[in-house]
């Protein structure tokens, strides 16, 4: 390849940015992908490591490893804060050097969503949301932590408190999260306390929508609630959740004593529509055209949960899929345009359906006009899932996983893992080793 190869640089290697890459693996160009993590992470397993069925490492890769026999690809981590539209360039930073410029000729943004808490920026810290591996990992600590500090409690009246958990959001991360945690506790831990019953434990689902699972159909929707219920489940629906503190919640003026509530109910994009200074739509998502690129910059692309496009009428859904199908269109857009074909027509979205698992071997599942809910449908979920995990080697180590968890009731990762657990050094042997040397 020459220096005068044109520049693609992709900002973040979630599924966005990652098919986005892939698509460009035949393109004479030098491709760029950085992303503030080294990893791309499958966010819809997420809720399975904060209810310790699965590591860390078997829902994300590293994403130079899955780029690794992509010889135009380089891989960047780094933190992009900015892109400068007449120098075309981005601005990225990174722990040892800031605002460092990278010059484009063709620049997608794939930078995906947060959390939102409507306006209740407050809820986060007594709250925390499920977006990252971090995220799982302390919704994870948090959730084993209470059942450690119940069984030390000898006051049997605290038990309540530190055995309820609550989770705002009854869209399908919260419903999925809600069915996971009931099963954990009602068979997972069930032999594993002396002084609790941590079946004892209440797992409170709450929305101010009037049903769970409100993108499905009605059928669906309501066997998810009967399914949660059947579990143990408590659903609140039709009340907004009013204040989060410390001691708990407080829905439709009920306070609801909780040492862990979990968020898991609005995303806020990322800021690319404030960098581009473009126009967005009323959630912050940027408008783009039917090729996916930003009105009046051909060469800049927004695709996934950050861009905002409309198809017969309605906007696309925040999901793999929407982000996985617009990355591979802008990058054979870009490919076509480098090697002199002749464009693809306008992105159309391909909806293969949509799923949501509510517990051990049962899931809803809308395709078409297919609506089904039960085991077969779960065996769906199970085997879309699996299809969709970055390599081979996660897929099987998933698969094995799910089977031993399915017959032995057994989990993948019960470690309470504090990053700051080692007994700081004191003062006193600071000294003796500071007067030794
Ligand atoms: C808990 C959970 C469960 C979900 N379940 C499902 C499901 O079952 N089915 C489904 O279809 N969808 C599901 N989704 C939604 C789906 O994961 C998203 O729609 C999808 O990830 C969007 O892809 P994306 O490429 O736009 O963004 P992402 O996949 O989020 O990737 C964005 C990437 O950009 C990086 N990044 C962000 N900002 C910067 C920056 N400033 N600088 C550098 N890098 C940056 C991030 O680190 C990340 O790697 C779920 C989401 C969550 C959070």
């Amino acid at each position: 390849m020459t220096h005068q190869s044109p520049h693609v640089v992709i900002v973040g290697g979630g599924f966005g940015g990652l098919a986005a890459a892939k698509a460009l693996r035949k393109t004479p160009a030098k491709v760029t992908l950085i992303d503030r993590t080294n990893h791309h992470l499958f966010q819809p397993l997420l809720y399975q490591v904060a209810t310790s069925v699965l590591t860390g490492g078997q829902i994300a890769t590293p994403i130079r490893n899955i780029l690794r026999n992509q010889k135009n690809a380089t891989v960047l981590m780094g933190e992009v804060t900015g892109v400068d539209k007449d120098q075309k360039c981005v601005i990225v930073s990174d722990a040892d050097r800031q605002n460092v410029q990278i010059a484009y000729d063709h620049l997608i943004l794939a930078t995906g969503a947060s959390h939102s808490y409507f306006g209740h920026n407050e809820f986060a810290e007594y709250a925390p949301g499920l977006k990252s591996l971090a995220d799982a990992e302390a919704a994870r600590n948090k959730i084993l932590q209470a059942f450690e500090l119940a069984e030390a409690e000898e006051d049997p009246s605290r038990h309540r408190d530190l055995l309820t958990f609550i989770l705002v959001g009854a869209g399908p991360t919260g419903v999925e999260m809600a069915g996971a945690l009931a099963i954990f506790v009602r068979n997972t831990l069930k032999s594993d306390f002396r002084r609790i019953d941590p079946a004892s434990a209440r797992i409170v689902l709450a929305d101010m929508a009037p049903r769970v699972l409100g993108s499905f159909s009605e059928t669906l929707s309501k066997a998810a609630k009967q399914r949660l219920e059947k579990l143990g489940v408590e659903v609140w629906l039709g009340h907004s959740v009013d204040l989060i503190d410390a001691e708990g919640v407080v829905i439709a003026g009920e306070r609801i004593a909780s040492k862990t509530v979990i968020w898991t109910a609005g995303v806020a994009p990322s800021p690319a529509g404030k960098w581009l200074n473009a126009e967005t739509d009323r959630a912050g998502r940027v408008r783009i055209e039917k090729d996916l690129t930003v009105p009046g910059h051909p060469e800049i692309f927004v695709v996934g949960d950050t861009a905002s496009l409309d198809q017969n009428g309605k906007p696309l859904p925040g999901v793999a899929q929407v982000a996985m199908q617009q990355g591979r269109y802008a990058g054979k857009l870009i490919h076509s345009r480098i090697v002199g074909n002749p464009p693809p027509g306008p992105f159309s979205y391909f909806d293969k359906g949509t799923m949501a698992v509510v517990g051990k071997g049962f899931a809803v599942l809308q395709s078409w006009k297919v609506q089904v809910s039960g085991f077969g449908a779960w065996l769906a979920w199970a085997a879309v899932h699996l299809q969709f995990l970055a390599t081979s080697s996660l897929r099987l180590s998933v698969f094995l996983q799910w089977i031993w968890t399915y017959v032995s009731g057994q989990r993948g990762d019960r470690l309470i893992v504090s990053h700051h657990d080692s007994a700081p050094v004191s003062t006193p042997v600071k000294e003796a080793v500071r007067g030794a040397a």
